[in-house]
């Protein structure tokens, strides 16, 4: 295992932060667990999402770290209990999904499982449902790798940039990736559902968290959900470091107090640093990010889903009916559309994509093609 390390005099160059640091860079590789990577984070020159050019930790992960136990997800019946799902329609909440909470979908006019109570379940890796409403499950692909780039210098964006479904939020200690809030039910008909850790399997075939899962136990109990997530619970514990370099830790200060003066991101500048706190409900993730990121900051070697090469579930690489045109309307680029857009069957915060095409919000929304079902 490599680690990259930084001289003094090398962080000297690069002048101060504006904020403190809260880690040195040997700290941050070491505040891993050894089994994170497939290639250690080494320093690599990259470019910030403000135009400037910095250092980044540039580091490999696996689709899943190694005797790391996943699910259950979907349940194949509703006589068993899957996982977790955070759901938005009417008596909103955090539910574990089971036969009750499937029976409630059920009245809400989302049918999820047949008169004999055998749920729909679809791979969304290898398959697109044939039902309107499947919960979703996908399998592992044991050749995928992803990689990340980190700012090793953190600083303060001009203003924080908000999470929106499926945005890119960090990296777990353990390796793992996380995103903000998975695609709703009330979007796409289909239940990507959770573990009751608070992770699941993206369609390019690798795992990926949509929650603190170190203090997840906090949220769970706080929505009065009954289920047991099998990794150590610790509020206090750092749990990972987002896509703008500042850490994440649990709903805790390191001293066990309760987290004071939080911003709009669920973060404050104490102690060490900048870093943000899980809150005590689910999503227990940062809001926003208060830092500038890396350009192209997630890449994987998958087929399809979220940072591969076109962004698609099955059937990846196609342009959805219209998608071309609307580019040439633009005047952009078909691929950084499609980019921009994030997967398909995923709604995407329209106000960034704007942004990052630099066209209006009204442009975008009056040119691109109306989603079919
Ligand atoms: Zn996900
Ligand atoms: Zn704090």
């Amino acid at each position: 295992m490599k680690h990259a390390l930084i001289t003094a005099s090398a962080l000297a160059l690069l002048g101060a932060p504006q904020f403190a640091l809260a880690d040195t860079s040997q700290d941050f590789a070491d505040s891993f667990l050894p089994t994170a990577f497939v290639d250690a984070p080494e320093l690599v020159e990259c470019e910030l999402s403000d135009g400037t050019t910095s250092e980044c930790y540039k580091m490999t992960v696996d689709n899943k770290p190694d005797e790391f136990t996943i699910g259950p997800f979907c349940p194949s019946t509703t006589s068993e209990d899957g996982g977790l799902w955070n759901w938005d329609g009417d008596k909103a909440g955090l539910y574990r999904i089971d036969g009750a909470f499937l029976q409630m979908l059920d009245e809400q006019g989302f049918h999820f499982y047949d008169a004999d109570g055998t749920v729909h379940i679809s791979d969304p890796r290898t398959e697109q449902p044939d039902v309107d409403n499947a919960c979703l499950q996908a399998s592992l692909d044991d050749d995928v790798t992803m990689t990340l780039l980190i700012p090793a210098h953190p600083k303060p964006a001009a203003k924080p940039s908000q999470l929106g479904t499926v945005a890119k939020v960090g990296i777990a200690l353990d390796g793992v990736p996380i995103f903000a809030d998975a695609p709703s039910v009330l979007d796409t008909g289909h239940m990507p559902a959770l573990d009751v850790c608070g992770g699941h399997i993206d369609p390019g075939g690798w795992y990926h968290w949509h929650a603190t899962a170190t203090d997840i136990g906090t949220a769970l109990n706080s929505a009065n959900v009954s289920a047991d997530c099998a990794l150590q619970q610790d509020a206090t514990e750092k749990f990972a470091y987002a896509f703008d370099g500042f850490p994440i830790y649990g709903s805790r200060e390191t001293n066990g107090s309760m987290p004071e003066g939080l911003d709009e991101c669920g973060g404050h500048d104490e102690g060490e640093g900048y870093h943000y706190h899980a809150s005590e409900g689910f999503p227990n993730l940062p809001t926003c990010l208060k830092g500038v990121v890396a350009e192209n900051n997630f890449t994987t070697t998958a087929a399809g889903g979220i940072g591969s090469e076109h962004g698609g579930g099955p059937g990846a690489g196609q342009m959805p009916p219209g998608m071309e045109e609307a580019a040439e309307t633009l005047g952009v680029d078909p691929q950084d559309l499609m980019q921009a857009l994030g997967a398909p069957g995923q709604r995407p915060d329209l106000a960034e994509v704007a942004e990052k095409l630099g066209v209006s919000e009204e442009t975008l929304r009056n040119t691109l093609p109306k989603p079919g079902r």
